[in-house]
């Protein structure tokens, strides 16, 4: 545990240091579990998602994408169910006031009570707050009593126009799913694509969560890729089962792709009794996390539940039959994405044999291993030294790769150190021009993994870097 601690802290405090994450409003006391992404996050988040939009929406001809208002109409929320069902149920504590998820400190009870009996409480919050008082639980922080919980719509409440009335009451989008919907018949009639066929849009949501934490984990304001695809009718469980497996295994595919590897997540069945309403089978991707095994993603078979909802049907062009389709839901956040790429991709090697210019008295070095289309920066140039032959150089070569990958220029501190620095970053190459390189018109490509060097041609770097990123 301690070590899983030391591990989140390490890769929190390097994410801030290289820029990749910071606390958000940070120089005005920050905004609780609020975080804003610095350049090489933003790089990151922006590969992950054309990444997901290539594979998902452009690679496939039964996928169309869409990018939806956040803000709409308050009918779509009632329809949806989360005007009444979006609620987590809230305790606070008589003591010091400090609210939690009644839920979430159940589950903690019981995992650390494991011979205690009971049954499960899930979703009612009468039989939580029984519980409760029976097992005696009390504030995680202060000991303090609990008061008795309640249901908490989770839903970010803000006002359209000048007057801030019931009537100019509006929510933030608690997910992208529902633009996804009410737009069916748009997508429809202008694409005129026919069943099975999905729509994908990648944008942010927002909840009023009464417990965000876990770094980027949990957070009020966060983004979504999320996938409804729509089928017809299933006659029989096989109807469905199949486009749900054929999910499932496109899930896993790209969670490999992002150099998770399998033993980090579990895949775990969601029970019968802890289905969401409308769902008839969900499995939720767990990550390891250091501070725990928590959902990464969710695929759900959610029946007819939103078309219904929404009074959308379907006219099968062929046999002309109006029917009500079903839906299967992949859905993935793109913060949880990132914090369980660098949870996994975060390596503590040491530095036996050290290569040419990696001295610089260090015994251990820090690597992110990014699988490289997914690193923020692809290429570093690095001059041996600050002097102007060689920093002009590098430059030239720097801006003309600069067009291909995403390039960095560094010549600060001595060789070792930089080379360290491209490591915490996951730069897969690193192209160092030494004095050399002014009469061989060569450099060193230092390889990010194997820190191997070799040394090529200026005029074939371009051409050695795009067969190998
Ligand atoms: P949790 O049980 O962790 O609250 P959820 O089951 O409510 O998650 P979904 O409604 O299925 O989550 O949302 C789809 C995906 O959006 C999740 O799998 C997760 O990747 C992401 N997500 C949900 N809530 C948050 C949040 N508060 N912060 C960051 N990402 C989130």
């Amino acid at each position: 545990m301690e070590n899983n601690e030391k591990k989140m802290e390490k890769i929190i405090s390097l994410a801030k240091q290289r820029g990749f994450v910071f606390s958000g409003s940070e120089i005005y006391g920050g905004l609780q579990n609020a975080w804003d992404f610095g350049p090489l996050g933003a790089e990151m988040k922006m590969n992950i998602k054309t990444e997901w939009w290539n594979r998902f929406v452009r690679g496939r001809s039964d996928m169309v994408g869409i990018d939806t208002a956040l803000i709409m109409n308050n009918k779509v929320w009632q329809a949806s169910g989360h005007l009444e069902n979006f609620t987590d149920p809230l305790v606070e504590c008589k003591e010091c006031h400090h609210r939690f998820r009644a839920d979430h400190l159940l589950e903690d009870y019981f995992e650390k009570n494991p011979d205690v009996i009971h049954e499960d409480a899930t979703n009612n919050v009468s039989k939580m707050a029984e519980d409760l008082k029976s097992f005696d639980v009390k504030c995680p922080d202060c000991e303090g009593e609990l008061m008795k919980p309640q249901q908490f719509n989770m839903m970010l409440k803000t006002h359209l126009g000048a007057t801030e009335d019931k009537a100019s009451e509006a929510y933030l989008r608690p997910e992208t799913a529902q633009g996804m919907f009410v737009n069916f018949k748009n997508i429809i009639d202008s694409t005129r694509k026919r069943l099975p066929f999905g729509i994908a849009q990648i944008g942010k949501a927002f909840r009023n969560e009464i417990t965000p934490g876990n770094y980027i984990f949990r957070t009020r304001e966060f983004e979504q890729m999320e996938i409804e695809y729509f089928i017809p009718v299933p006659k029989t469980d096989a109807g469905w089962q199949g486009y749900f497996e054929s999910w499932r295994k496109e899930m896993k595919e790209w969670i490999s792709y992002l150099g998770i590897r399998q033993e980090e997540i579990y895949e775990l069945e969601v029970s019968r009794e802890e289905l969401a309403h409308y769902s008839k089978r969900t499995i939720d991707f767990e990550y390891k996390f250091p501070f725990g095994q928590k959902e990464l993603y969710g695929l759900a078979y959610r029946t007819d539940f939103d078309l219904k909802n929404h009074n959308l049907k379907y006219r099968d062009p062929k046999t002309e039959e109006e029917y009500i389709p079903h839906v299967i839901e992949p859905t993935f956040g793109v913060e949880r994405t990132i914090l369980a790429v660098m949870c996994s991709a975060y390596t503590e090697e040491d530095l036996p044999n050290q290569g040419e210019g990696e001295e610089d008295g260090a015994e251990k070095r820090i690597v992110m291993k990014f699988p490289k289309w997914l690193a923020p920066i692809k290429v570093a140039v690095l001059p041996l030294s600050k002097k102007e032959e060689l920093s002009d150089e590098a430059k030239i070569i720097a801006d003309d790769l600069r067009g291909s990958f995403a390039t960095e220029y560094d010549e600060t501190q001595s060789i070792g150190k930089r080379y360290r620095r491209q490591d915490e970053i996951g730069t897969p190459y690193c192209v160092t021009v030494d004095f050399d390189s002014l009469e061989d018109k060569k450099v060193t490509v230092r390889d990010r993994d194997t820190m191997k060097q070799e040394r090529i041609s200026i005029s074939e770097i371009k051409q050695y870097l795009s067969e190998r990123l």
